[in-house]
């Protein structure tokens, strides 16, 4: 059974016309004080405008980031599963 994140988990994202997909986002402070959003992958100023809502870890990890403290429910996770080797066993930080 799948088991969805806490919703507090929820990652804000935006489309990066630079990057030409949905990115996750970080806040910045612009010189006027405005709060503004870029692009976690190329750091980009995004459009407030453009398409944006929020992904789970999960569907932040399917896009291929690293999320903290998250871990894909389908990857090895065991040290008899390999993941000693990959910095993913919970057992041999
Ligand atoms: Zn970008």
């Amino acid at each position: 059974m799948f088991t969805q994140p806490p919703t507090d988990d929820a990652l804000p994202f935006a489309r990066c016309e630079a990057c030409d997909t949905e990115v996750l986002t970080w806040r910045d402070l612009a010189p006027d004080g405005q709060l503004i959003l870029r692009c976690l992958d190329c750091d980009a100023p995004l459009d407030g405008g453009t398409r944006r809502g929020s992904w789970s870890a999960s569907e932040a990890s399917a896009r291929g980031y690293v999320v903290e403290g998250y871990r894909d429910p389908e990857a090895a996770t065991g040290c008899s599963g390999g993941a000693c080797s990959t910095g993913a066993c919970g057992s041999h930080d």
